[in-house]
C-alpha cells in the first residue's frame, strides 16, 4: 500500500525531500504511467500539500533546482508552473468559475438519465479502467494525472455525460479538490478551454500507461469539442488589499494557505491566531478530513512564530471574527489572498460585514502569484516560456 498522508508541513516536507531525488529525468520518462493505487510511480504525490499550501511552489522547485539542472528537470517543474498558470487563469477570468457553478445546477436539473449518472459515480458502466477508477477515487481521494484525463475524456465523450457532473463528482472526491485546477483541466478534456482541441481517450494509450491493467473496449472513436459562448476577456490581477502592516491584527488562517509564516514573512507579531473552520466552502469529506487534520498543525506553528495567542479553530462568520477581532483587541484581520473559488467568495461576502463594525479584513498575496498570475493571459506554452525568467526575478535561479 502508498504510505498515508499526514497533514502537516513536516510530512509535505518529507514527501517532498523523498521525491527530490527523482524529480529529473525519471519523473520526465515515468510520470504518465499509472502503476495503480499500491504505487506511487514517478509521481511525486505532493499535489494534497500544494492544493492547501502546506508546502508551496517556490519551495518545492527550489528543492528541485538544488539538486538537478533546469534541463534535467524541466519537465517538473513545467508540471508544478501547470497548477500556477490555471490558478492564475482563472483568478483573470472569475466569470469562468460562476459559469461552471450555473452549469452544474443547469446539467443537473435538466439530466434525463439519472442512473447513468450514478452507475459512472460507483464504478458500474462496465468499461474498464473507468469503474477501477472511480472507485480508486472515492476509496483513497486521488487519481494519478493520465486517469484524471482517460477518465474526464470517457465521460464526456463515451458515457456522453455533462462535463460539469463529472467535475463536480472529482471535486467531491479529491483530496487535492481544486477550483482551478480541476474545472479548467475538465474544460480542457472537454474542447471548451483550447476551443476546438479536445482530448479522446483511447485504448491503445491507456494500455501502454496502465501496463496492460486495462484495455477497455467500445470508447469513443472520435471527441468532437462541446461549445459555449465567448469568455470574457482578462481582467487585471485585483488588488491585494493588503493590511497597515504597522497595526496590530488578527491573523486568520484559511484552509487556502496553511502556512502563513511564509504569506507574513515580514510582520513580527499577530495579537492572536484565528483558523476557519469552513467545511461548507470544501467539496468533500476526504478534503475536509486533511484540512482538519492540518489545522492543529497551523495554529502551533503560527502562535509559535507570531509570539501570540491561538484563538482556536471557528466558523467563518461575521459573529465569529467580530467576536475574535474584539477580543483581541483589534480592527483588522488579515488573511492570505484566496483565489477564485467558495472562499473567496465567502469573504467578499463577510468583508462589508466586517466593515460595518470597523473592522477591516485585508489580505496578502504571495509574491509567486503576483508575479505569475498575470502572464496567464494567453495558453501556457506562451506562460511557460516566462518561467526561466520569473524563477529568476523570485530568487528560486
Ligand atoms: C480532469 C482533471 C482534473 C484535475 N483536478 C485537479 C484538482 O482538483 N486539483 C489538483 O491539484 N490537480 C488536479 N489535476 C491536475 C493533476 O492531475 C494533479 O495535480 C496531479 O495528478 C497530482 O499528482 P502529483 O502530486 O503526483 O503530481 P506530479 O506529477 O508529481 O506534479 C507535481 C505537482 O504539480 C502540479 N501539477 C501536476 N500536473 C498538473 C496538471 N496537469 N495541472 C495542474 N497542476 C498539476 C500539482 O500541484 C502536483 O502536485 C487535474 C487533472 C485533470 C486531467
Amino acid at each position: 500500500m502508498i504510505a498515508a498522508m499526514p497533514a502537516t508541513r513536516a510530512a509535505g516536507l518529507d514527501r517532498l525531500a523523498r521525491f527530490v531525488p527523482s524529480a529529473g529525468r525519471d519523473y520526465a520518462a515515468g510520470r504518465n504511467h499509472d502503476p495503480g493505487p499500491d504505487d506511487d510511480g514517478a509521481v511525486s504525490r505532493l499535489s494534497a500539500y500544494l492544493r492547501y499550501r502546506l508546502i508551496d511552489e517556490h519551495e518545492v522547485i527550489a528543492q528541485v533546482l538544488a539538486r538537478h539542472s533546469f534541463a534535467s528537470a524541466e519537465k517538473f517543474v513545467a508540471e508544478v508552473l501547470w497548477r500556477t498558470y490555471w490558478k492564475g487563469w482563472l483568478e483573470l477570468r472569475p466569470a469562468v468559475w460562476s459559469r461552471y457553478r450555473d452549469d452544474c445546477a443547469r446539467q443537473r436539473d435538466g439530466l434525463r438519465d439519472e442512473g447513468a449518472l450514478i452507475a459512472a459515480e460507483t464504478g458500474q458502466t462496465g468499461i474498464a479502467g473507468f469503474d477501477d477508477w472511480a472507485r480508486e477515487l472515492m476509496q483513497t481521494g486521488y487519481l494519478h494525472n493520465h486517469a484524471r484525463m482517460w477518465f474526464a475524456s470517457i465521460w464526456i465523450f463515451t458515457l456522453r455525460l455533462p462535463w460539469a457532473l463529472g467535475a463536480d463528482f472529482f471535486l467531491r472526491h479529491l483530496v487535492d479538490a481544486d477550483a482551478a485546477s480541476n474545472t479548467l483541466s475538465w474544460r480542457w478534456v472537454a474542447g471548451l478551454q483550447t476551443p476546438g482541441k479536445t482530448y479522446l481517450a483511447t485504448a491503445d494509450n491507456i494500455a501502454r500507461y496502465t501496463g496492460g491493467r486495462f484495455a477497455p473496449g467500445g470508447l469513443a472513436r472520435e471527441a468532437i469539442a462541446l461549445t459555449e459562448p465567448a469568455i470574457p476577456a482578462p481582467r487585471a490581477l485585483p488588488d491585494d488589499g493588503a493590511l497597515d502592516p504597522g497595526q496590530p491584527a488578527l491573523l486568520l488562517v484559511t484552509h487556502d494557505d496553511l502556512h502563513p509564516e511564509c504569506v507574513f514573512a515580514e510582520r513580527r507579531a499577530f495579537a492572536a491566531a484565528l483558523v476557519a473552520d469552513d467545511p461548507a466552502l470544501l467539496w468533500g469529506d476526504k478534503a475536509h478530513r486533511f484540512v482538519t487534520a492540518a489545522k492543529t498543525d497551523v495554529l502551533a506553528r503560527a502562535a509559535a512564530r507570531f509570539a501570540c495567542p491561538a484563538s482556536g479553530i471557528a466558523t467563518l462568520d461575521a459573529q465569529s471574527l467580530i467576536a475574535a477581532a474584539q477580543s483581541a483587541g483589534v480592527r483588522q484581520i488579515a488573511t492570505a489572498y484566496a483565489p477564485v473559488g467558495p472562499l473567496a467568495d465567502a469573504l467578499a461576502r463577510l468583508r462589508p460585514q466586517l466593515a460595518s463594525e470597523g473592522i477591516a479584513l485585508g489580505c496578502t498575496r504571495r509574491a509567486w502569484d503576483t508575479h505569475f498570475w498575470p502572464h496567464a493571459t494567453k495558453g501556457f506554452f506562451p506562460f511557460k516560456s516566462r518561467i526561466p525568467v520569473g524563477l529568476r526575478d523570485l530568487g528560486v535561479i
